[in-house]
């Protein structure tokens, strides 16, 4: 199947929730699951009496998240949870007006990753170091470095021409005059309040169909149903359009990147190791790949049970295992707006994780195998943007200073 970027730019307030409700409060995502597209397609489709196309349709489209960015033409990304900032002056440091919008520089966002990767594989080849490994941050405070501890980033950054900014969506709470389910007029005395996104930037991922009228199809059924819940009271009014600007390098271009980064990294822990007494090698063996989750992944293991650890089957058949792995758990629920009905809640990895393997196989079968793996996604409900990866996550170039 083909990838498409889409853009969807709100015009008023939106609610990504697919929390359960807990008393008059409904939370909200920061981000558009690709769900949600998913279910304002099928809705669009059943109020034109087109429900006999619902399922040939739906089902001929993959739909991925879309991820809050500030202009149609930059893809926001989750940061992975080896994206690190200084404890005493977070932020990037080029453009760090991004928290309370106040213009402060910070020391920086870096990444930790190939450092933990580098580090972990030679202890297993025999590196003993002298030190065990502690993250500083190394930015000029005055005269002298920092040194403040590292600690972990959440959230989504996009980078624009004029640097990379921390993307934090401002939400806000509505109160809503009740209805009465049977009269359709306002209840006495019943008021609930909603947590909504206020409408800034715009939302911008990947959907991937080998029929490319679903993108109009799509861009109508945003524009007349809208996206999230409650789109009857008020929410969700947005437009949605091709993002032909967005570019990713290529996933060959990343995996070599990747591997030209971790060889640096590699080279100077080497050297640090043999300094007290470690035969260790100068250089990687095989080339390693990490398999990013952008959104919540719900993945079983060889035997069918549930786990937080992705394996990969590979082209060969055989499971492949992450030799480095981060992740944390999440609860992935869901509510179909089609249907109306709630989904089963699972748990699953949070977006963020990152897996890291390492494989043997000849680079253009990899790159080839790694590409199919992307257009796919990871464990299940896929079609709906659960598991969505991205393959060598830029943001890991971000190399943190040894
Ligand atoms: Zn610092």
């Amino acid at each position: 199947m083909k990838e498409y970027f889409v853009a969807v730019t709100p015009h008023g307030p939106l609610r990504m929730g697919d929390l359960k409700p807990r008393g008059d409060y409904f939370g909200t995502r920061s981000y558009i699951p690709g769900a949600v597209l998913r279910g304002a397609l099928a809705e669009w489709l059943k109020a034109q009496g087109r429900e006999s196309e619902i399922v040939s349709l739906v089902g001929r489209v993959r739909f991925g998240n879309l991820f809050p960015s500030e202009v149609e033409q930059a893809w926001g990304l989750p940061f992975p949870t080896t994206a690190l900032e200084c404890k005493l002056e977070g932020g990037f440091r080029s453009t760090a007006s991004d928290r309370e919008g106040v213009s402060r520089p910070g020391h920086g966002i870096r990444d930790g990753l190939l450092l933990f990767v580098a580090y972990s594989e030679l202890e297993t080849l025999g590196a003993q170091f002298p030190v065990p490994l502690q993250l500083r941050c190394m930015a000029q405070r005055g005269e002298e470095c920092c040194g403040g501890r590292m600690e972990r980033v959440s959230g989504f950054y996009v980078r624009l021409p004029e640097g990379w900014r921390v993307r934090e969506m401002e939400r806000g709470l509505l109160t809503k005059v009740a209805l009465s389910r049977y009269r359709r007029a306002a209840q006495e005395q019943m008021l609930y309040r909603v947590s909504a996104l206020r409408p800034q930037g715009c939302f911008v991922g990947r959907i991937w169909t080998d029929d490319d009228s679903v993108i109009d199809t799509l861009r109508e059924a945003v524009e007349h149903i809208g996206v999230g819940a409650l789109t009857t009271r008020g929410f969700g009014a947005a437009r949605l359009r091709e993002a032909k600007q967005v570019s990713l390098p290529s996933l060959a271009e990343r995996l070599r990147e990747f591997n030209e980064k971790l060889g640096e990294v590699w080279r100077d822990l080497a050297d640090l190791a043999r300094q007290v007494g470690n035969a260790v090698p100068d250089e990687p063996s095989g080339t390693y790949f990490s398999v990013d989750l952008l959104a919540p992944a719900v993945l079983n293991d060889t035997q069918g049970l549930p786990t937080l650890k992705l394996c990969l089957r590979g082209p060969d058949g055989s499971w492949l295992e992450p030799i480095w792995w981060a992740t944390q758990p999440t609860f992935v629920g869901g509510f179909s707006t089609a249907w109306g009905l709630p989904k089963p809640t699972a748990l699953g990895s949070a977006p963020g994780s990152v897996y890291v393997f390492r494989s043997e196989l000849p680079e253009a079968q990899l790159v080839s195998w790694l590409e199919n793996l992307e257009a796919h996604g990871v464990g299940q409900r896929t079609d709906e943007g659960l598991g969505e990866i991205l393959v060598c996550h830029p943001f890991h170039r971000e190399v943190m200073p040894v």
